[in-house]
Formats: structure tokens, sequence, C-alpha cells
């Protein structure tokens, strides 16, 4: 059993510098909230500084009967990174960037969120791939896969980590080896609490290599209604494929608002389009291509969709060298070509929540269904009772994922992550609708 309240405070006076908010604290609402609203509120949030002051949280948790979360950016689509009557343990103090000499590489904390990392990156010279939300944890986003714009140009998020430490629940520091780092690309962080990654980072000159990202999406504007829009994104200088595709374009009447922006302007901009936090629930469907039934399945759905705020669906495409193998192994089983599609179940108050809940699971049924579907999923975005694991990553990885599981947290410590594989076996092999 947790402790209550008041055991709790006296039990607090032991934890020394290490900064913690309780519940009465002004800034406790605000550092809890993530970005899908849910009914989970923590006894109380840490926030360590360094290593040392996560082994302390860790071990206080621990001794003290505790369960906790690990939170960085919140974005966590199904609350997983908060836990009723536990501890968060919020690493977004440890958000350091240091560049190598050779300006290849970068070591970066744990908690940092991808707006802070391309502001350090830029100011240098450098970039590296991220998401579309300067809100979103690197680490969370990198290693459960990292979708993103860049990936035709450099790869997948996993793609770009070559390192990393971990405090694990032996309450030890340890740098990955080859095993665990395979793991940690794709697998997300079930194994301890990643405090620094060091990743590849690219120069953020015309020597980007050209690529064009098609991003479809579909929201509900005020006074217009459900209306699609695709942003046309091209990574790179001005070249004569630049000018071909713009030409392509051109032909189909659209009006076209040509911006040159960096990507940490970029990346600003579209966070900016999103609301601070939502209620309600996502699906995914990931499908190879779009056959006329998937295109009529998104128009039905999509003149169905409830007229309320902050619904709406987006389409994240993986082409171009994210389909290649890359070099460092890795656990992402999905490099063929495909469309993510992330139907938005989100809605601006808990009241509407139900009405965009019950039309994402309706439009993911549908789509789920057709030919081109894929049987895998992107584990970041797959509503936890659709979760098979053995679909995404194979029987025999499982079997070794659970393998580092009893190895590097045989109690089942780190219990609140998304890579569940101990809870997971009850689900497993059956998709629950
Ligand atoms: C608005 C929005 C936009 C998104 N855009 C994209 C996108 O463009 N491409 C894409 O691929 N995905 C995208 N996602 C999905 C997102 O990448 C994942 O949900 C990601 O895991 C969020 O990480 P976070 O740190 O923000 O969230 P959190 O909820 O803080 O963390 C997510 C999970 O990772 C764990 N975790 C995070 N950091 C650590 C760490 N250092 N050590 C141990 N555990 C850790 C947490 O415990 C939790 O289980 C988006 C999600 C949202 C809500």
């Amino acid at each position: 059993m947790a402790p209550d309240h008041k055991t709790l405070e006296i039990l607090l006076h032991g934890v020394g510098g290490i900064r913690y908010l309780l519940p009465s604290s002004k800034e406790f609402d605000t550092l809890s909230c993530g970005y899908v609203k849910n009914s989970n509120t923590p006894l109380v949030i840490f926030r360590p500084k360094n290593e040392n002051e996560i082994i302390f949280c860790v071990q206080f948790c621990i001794s003290n009967n505790i369960q906790f979360a690990v939170r960085v950016g919140g974005h966590d689509l199904y609350g997983r990174s908060t836990v009723s009557n536990g501890a968060t343990i919020d690493l977004r103090d440890i958000n350091y960037v240091n560049i190598s000499r050779d300006r290849q590489r970068a070591r970066i904390g744990g908690g940092i969120l991808t707006d802070t990392l391309l502001e350090h990156l830029e100011k240098d010279g450098l970039m590296t791939p991220v998401g579309g939300v300067g809100t979103v944890g690197y680490v969370g986003w990198a290693t459960l896969g990292g979708y993103g714009m860049y990936s035709p140009s450099y790869g997948l998020g996993l793609d770009q980590i070559i390192g990393a430490r971990l405090v694990t629940s032996h309450n030890t520091v340890l740098s990955a080896d080859q095993q665990l780092l395979k793991v940690l690309r794709g697998g997300g962080v079930g194994f301890g609490i990643v405090v620094e990654l060091e990743i590849l980072v690219y120069p953020l000159q015309d020597s980007l290599p050209a690529q064009l990202s098609l991003h479809p999406a579909l929201f509900n504007l005020p006074e217009v209604g459900p209306t699609w829009m695709t942003a046309f994104e091209w990574v790179g200088p001005k070249t004569k494929d630049y000018q071909i595709w713009l030409q392509k374009l051109s032909k189909h009447n659209l009006q076209i608002d040509v911006k040159t922006t960096t990507p940490l302007q970029h990346l600003r901009a579209s966070t900016a389009m999103l609301p601070h936090s939502v209620y309600g629930r996502p699906q995914s469907v990931c499908i190879s291509h779009w056959t006329p039934e998937a295109i009529s399945i998104l128009g039905t759905h999509g003149s169905n969709m409830p007229d309320q705020h902050y619904i709406g669906l987006t389409i994240h495409q993986l082409h171009g060298r994210a389909c290649e193998l890359s070099l460092l192994p890795n656990i992402w089983m999905n490099r063929s070509p495909h469309f993510l599609v992330e139907i938005l179940g989100f809605a601006s108050s808990i009241q509407d929540a139900d009405k965009a809940i019950a039309w994402a699971k309706d439009f993911r049924k549908d789509l789920s269904a057709v030919n081109t579907a894929l049987e895998s999923s992107y584990i970041a975005m797959t509503d936890p009772s659709f979760l098979n694991l053995n679909r995404i990553y194979g029987e025999e990885v499982v079997k070794d994922l659970k393998r580092l599981k009893m190895e590097y947290d045989p109690q089942g410590n780190f219990n609140h992550i998304i890579l569940d594989v101990q809870e997971r076996e009850v689900v497993m092999g059956a998709d629950v609708e």
C-alpha cells in the first residue's frame, strides 16, 4: 500500500535537495497535465536534475511502495506517464545538449523536448529528425519509432540513436550495450529510465538531402466545417527536382503558399496550430497504399465527423530512407513504405469526448478492414485494447523483450510504460475489440 498524504509528506523530508511538488503546490496542475487529459492524479511529482537524483527517486518509490511513472513531454496518447496515487518522475530539468567535436553526434538529456533540442542544434548550424510537435519528448518519440517529415531523408527517430545511459531498478546507471540499444530502437523505454541518449546530428545547410513529404490532414475549421488540407514539406535546397514538384502541384489549381523555413521555425509553426491539451482517445491504422475503398472510407467518415473542435485526422508517410534497412540493429519491423493514419478522437471538453471516441473507433474498424491495411501498428499510437505485440514485433523479438525485462527489471518496478511485456501476455495473440 502506498503511504497516505501525511505519511508521504513526512517521508519527503528525507529527499534532501531534490525538487518535488505536492498537489497543494501552485504549479502542480500545470506540471501534471498531459496532452490528452485523464483522471490520474499523482501523489507527488519529482523533478530530478541529474542521474543521482533519479536513482534516489526510484529508490524512494520502491522502498516506500509507491508506484511511479516517468514523464517528459506528457504526450503519451493513453495516459501512461501518470499513475494515480503514485509518483511522477518528471525529467524535464535534464535537457542538456552536448555536441561532439566532429559535429556528427550529440549527447542529450533524457528529459529534453524536441523544441529545446532543435533550438540548441540550430544555434550550432545543426539539426536532427524530429516529429511535428515541439512539446513532445524526444526520447519517447525516438525510441518508439519516430515518424516525421525528415524520416524520408534521414530515417526514423530510432535510426538516430547510437548510445544511451539508463537508470535501472538495480539502482545503477549503465551504458546500454548492443542488445539493449537494439531494443531501444523501436521498443520504447521499458527497462529503466533513459537519462541520456547519444544521437546523430546533421549540418543545417544547403547540403541537406532533398525529399518531399506530404502531410495530409482533416480538421474541422471554424465557420468552414470539415476540411482536407495537405502540407507539402520539401527538406533541402531549391533544386531542379524542387521546381519540377512545384510545377506538378501548380497544375492542380491549388493556391500555393511557399515558405522557406528552418526545422525549428517549422516545428514551432506546427506546434502553434495545436491545442495545449485535449480530451478523448485517438486510434490509428497503417496502410500500404490507397485503394478506392480506403479513400471512400476516408470520405465517409470524414463527412460524418462530429461537428466539434480538436477532432480530425493526420496522415504520416513512411518512404525514402526510412524504408531502407538501418545499419544499426533495431527491432522496427515496419520498413515497407506505408501511411500511418492517425484518427484524432479528440474534443475540447469532457462532454464531447464520447462522441469523438466513438467516431474514431468506427473509423478505425472500417479502415483496418481494407485489404491494404497492415497487420502491424505503430505502438505509440495504438489503443492498448487493440495492442498486439506479436504482430508489431514478431514472436521471437517479444521473447527477447521478455528475457531482457527479467534481466533489467525482474521485480517489474517499471510498469507504467508503453511496452509492457509482462501485462501484455494476457492480451497477446488476440485483437480485443
Ligand atoms: C500532439 C502529438 C503529436 C505527436 N506527433 C508525433 C509525430 O509527429 N511522430 C511520431 O512518431 N509520434 C508522434 N506522437 C506520439 C509521441 O511521439 C509519443 O506519444 C511519445 O511517446 C511521447 O513522448 P513524450 O515524452 O512527449 O510523452 P510522455 O507521456 O512523457 O512519455 C511517453 C512514454 O515514454 C516514457 N518515457 C519518456 N521519456 C522517457 C525517458 N527518458 N526514460 C524512460 N521513459 C521515458 C514515459 O514513461 C511514457 O511511458 C505525437 C503525440 C501527440 C500527442
